[in-house]
């Protein structure tokens, strides 16, 4: 028997295929059609699931962008990161196509899930995640945290600057607008010409360029004040740094200024299909 992990995010819909020990057999990822509103969402969940379906399939892990909740597997809300997906009924979805158990979460739980099997016995751990949005997902005494809207510990969206720029949560300053690669990569643009990804800042910041040392500082001192909020918050023995932005580990590690309770992803950009189907 296989299981499949699908992780939406708002960039890219990744989808793997694990034995049932949990060994990775495949993989894929298609573009997510984020604009195009739910119908069309799922359709391109459906293609993913598809091109790894065998006739053994025993479970669906879906990771998801939003506060999900993780009993009824409906996306409660959802930012417009991902269009139309407020009231998304995934699980509903998924099972009355494929007839096999179906299990939901949000992705940076389900990252986090997918990382925590490097920490047994760990039982405050938080992550971060770093790509369209900023995830945020925390657990504390050994539990994952939920609060009552399936909307707590969004790291992504504690203020850090009164009266920022707004976010499409409704507020101002969430540091989901300082500290995503959607946000990194716009900030790059209004320094360095000719731009083309988040990847190009790291690489020129490495090279000495000074444009590119002053948007990453300027990343790196917003980055500073989450991390500390995290700590005076919840103090977890580790904060996971997860997603495409933080593949760049070594610029990270010199824009923190306290990095004894730091860890980067080792699942790499696949902690959330990992974490979909853990159980
Ligand atoms: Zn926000």
């Amino acid at each position: 028997m296989t299981k499949i992990g699908i992780d939406i995010g708002g960039t890219t819909i990744k989808a793997a295929r694990f034995s049932e020990t949990g060994e990775l057999l495949e993989e894929t990822a298609v573009p997510t059609p984020a604009r195009a509103g739910r119908c069309v969402i799922f359709s391109a969940v459906f293609s993913a699931v598809d091109a790894l379906l065998r006739d053994d399939l025993a479970f669906l892990g879906i990771s998801s962008a939003g506060n999900i909740d993780p009993v009824s597997g409906k996306c409660v809300y959802a930012t417009a990161n991902l269009f139309d997906w407020t009231g998304a009924d995934i699980k509903g979805e998924l099972e009355r196509r494929y007839h096999v158990r179906v299990q939901v979460d949000n992705d940076a739980v389900c990252a986090l899930k997918g990382e925590l099997r490097f920490y047994p016995g760990a039982r405050d751990v938080t992550m971060l995640t770093f790509g369209t949005g900023l995830g945020g997902a925390s657990l504390v005494n050994g539990e994952i945290v939920r609060g009552k809207n399936f909307d707590g510990a969004r790291w992504g969206h504690v203020i850090l600057v009164p009266d920022g720029l707004k976010c499409n949560c409704g507020k101002r300053g969430c540091a989901e607008r300082y500290l995503s690669a959607t946000a990194l990569f716009k900030a790059g643009q209004k320094k360095i010409l000719g731009l083309a990804d988040c990847k190009q800042i790291f690489d020129r910041y490495l090279a000495g360029e000074r444009e590119a040392r002053e948007v990453l500082a300027r990343f790196g001192g917003y980055l500073n004040i989450l991390l500390e909020n995290i700590r005076t918050a919840l103090a977890p023995e580790v904060i996971i740094l997860g997603g495409g932005v933080a593949k760049s580990q070594s610029v990270f590690r010199e824009l923190i200024c306290r990095s004894d309770d730091i860890a980067f992803a080792r699942l790499g950009g696949l902690s959330g299909v990992y974490g979909a189907v853990a159980e």
